[in-house]
């Protein structure tokens, strides 16, 4: 059956739906985000608003703003961004559990000791994959977590260069020139660190064939004046793990013969959670009696997402008294030693989760398979007979591919413009110089975080091949076109101008983190 409905005249409605004329005509909008007017306004950006706008829009219209622009562009696409170590990909769980506690301040002890608690537990699982001594209860290992290894290694800086102090003055010694020996491939954190807490920068300065700190050289830098030597476990150049028991044999026997006890710390950023599952023998930890401290990102292989770090000590004598600060709640003491005050605690919870959810095996065969794909895009990238590959293979460095153009007469080309035609093809695979005093080498970076999987390595090196070829026929004038062209893409259009002009020491190229 069929209903057939008919359309009431005006004049026979009863209770007319009334419209009443609005006396607030300005403020009405509509309910849709682009009828309403501040889709027609151009978005605050330099003033706070007088008027307050519906959640629904405030959210529409950033959310946009994200999606259109073209730096951001590369956001919405984080697995062809092959440029970062950090972490791009969380299970359901672990953002479950991130966002139920994204509104706790991980500093109020007395409200939520149970963040505390997981912190401690995450340290406790830290330190002993980091093979921290446990057998003396006076010299417990320590640990913090943090925002990331910048702070952890701020924090780790303050810390030796105290005690250096502190050992110095009761000898009655000068504590006027601190210095720390690093590879010049050291992030920029280590700067930083230095420029803020005054400590000299002692470099060890990469040659040709040679991208990372050299022991020998190393250890021949260190002075009474040192106070500490920074390894590195993962260059962000080339991956390379530096040889932390070159370092820590040479650093005992220059101790036997000048008594200065030098302590090692190892930036494990990239690291920390690759090694001990990919290649458990190596001794570059604890286990080496002369590493104090080491640092540990967990948004990188600690798989988290950006704003979680760790710090561990070997013993609380590595962290002088006076740095640390205790607060007294309930009654318990807590020990704080931090650069910052509040912080959420919903990222040292998802560390707990993918710590306690993966395990050492889960861990292993995420880590032992994106080695394993690394290892095959570099194959993969030789057989080309285009390119030279710089990183190591076989796990025996981080899960990276470094590799730089094999250069002829003919090419017209290099490594940064090769970056520009992937691009186009959404990859972002970074270009850059090596690190102080062998700058002149151009180099292309992979980093293989979790989600790498051996499909996207294929799919890339297609585009690689095809890059290549669309480039090999690209004369000088053309080469010139497009790079004038891809200038004008910059990504920092409103970087800051107020210290243009002003120019950095180094002046270096980091690799990207
Ligand atoms: C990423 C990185 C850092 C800085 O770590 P954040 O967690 O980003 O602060 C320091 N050192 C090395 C070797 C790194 O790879």
């Amino acid at each position: 059956m069929v209903f057939l409905s008919n359309a009431i005249s005006n004049s026979k409605l009863e209770g007319k739906d009334e419209c009443t004329e609005s006396d607030q005509t300005e403020e009405v909008y509509s309910s849709t985000v682009y009828g309403s007017r501040w889709s027609d306004q151009p978005i605050p950006r330099f003033e706070l608003p007088e008027d307050e706008m519906p959640p629904h829009v405030a959210y529409k219209l950033i959310k946009d703003d994200l999606a259109v622009t073209t730096e951001s562009a590369l956001d919405s696409k984080p697995t062809l961004n092959l440029a970062s170590f950090v972490t791009t990909y969380m299970e359901e769980e672990a953002e479950k559990l991130m966002y139920e506690n994204i509104s706790k301040n991980f500093i109020d002890f007395e409200e939520y000791p149970m963040s505390v608690e997981i912190q401690n537990r995450c340290v406790n699982i830290i330190a002993r994959l980091f093979h921290a001594p446990v057998d003396n209860p006076n010299q417990e290992a320590m640990g913090v977590s943090t925002v990331g290894s910048s702070e952890a290694i701020m924090l780790a800086v303050l810390a030796m260069k105290r005690r250096w102090q502190e050992q110095r003055r009761a000898k009655g010694l000068s504590t006027d020139k601190p210095n720390l020996v690093m590879g010049s491939n050291v992030q920029v954190c280590w700067e930083k660190a230095c420029r803020y807490f005054e400590v000299e920068e002692n470099y060890v300065y990469c040659s040709e064939g040679q991208y990372i700190l050299s022991p020998e050289k190393a250890v021949e830098l260190v002075n009474e004046n040192t106070i500490g030597v920074c390894v590195i476990l993962g260059s962000t150049y080339t991956g390379h793990y530096e040889d932390v028991k070159a370092v820590n044999d040479l650093l005992l026997v220059k101790k036997a013969l000048t008594g200065w006890e030098v302590p090692i710390h190892v930036d494990a950023a990239s690291g920390g959670f690759v090694a001990p599952f990919v290649n458990p023998d190596l001794e570059w930890d604890f286990r080496l009696p002369l590493v104090k401290s080491i640092n540990v990102s967990g948004h990188k292989y600690g798989l988290c997402y950006p704003g979680i770090g760790w710090a561990i000590w070997r013993s609380a004598k590595y962290l002088p008294k006076d740095l640390v600060f205790t607060i007294n709640y309930l009654g318990a003491d807590q020990a704080s030693f931090t650069l910052n005050f509040s912080k959420g605690a919903s990222h040292v919870i998802a560390q707990y989760y993918v710590l306690i959810r993966l395990g050492r095996k889960g861990f292993t065969s995420i880590m032992k398979n994106i080695t394993k794909h690394a290892d095959r895009l570099a194959q993969m990238l030789e057989a080309t007979e285009r390119f030279e590959i710089l990183s190591e293979r076989n796990g025996k460095g981080l899960p990276v591919v470094a590799f730089r153009l094999k250069h002829n007469e003919k090419m017209n080309y290099d490594e940064f413009d090769l970056a520009t035609r992937l691009r186009e093809r959404g990859w972002v695979v970074p270009a850059y110089t090596m690190a102080p005093h062998a700058e002149h080498i151009k180099l292309l970076r992979v980093v293989l975080r979790e989600d790498f999987t051996r499909i996207r390595c294929e799919l890339l090196m297609k585009d690689i091949k095809l890059a290549l070829s669309l480039l090999d026929k690209m004369d000088r004038a053309a080469i010139k076109t497009m790079r004038s062209a891809s200038q004008r893409w910059t990504l920092l259009k409103h970087a800051t101008l107020a210290f243009k002009g002003h120019k950095n020491q180094t002046d270096k190229t980091y690799g990207v983190c």
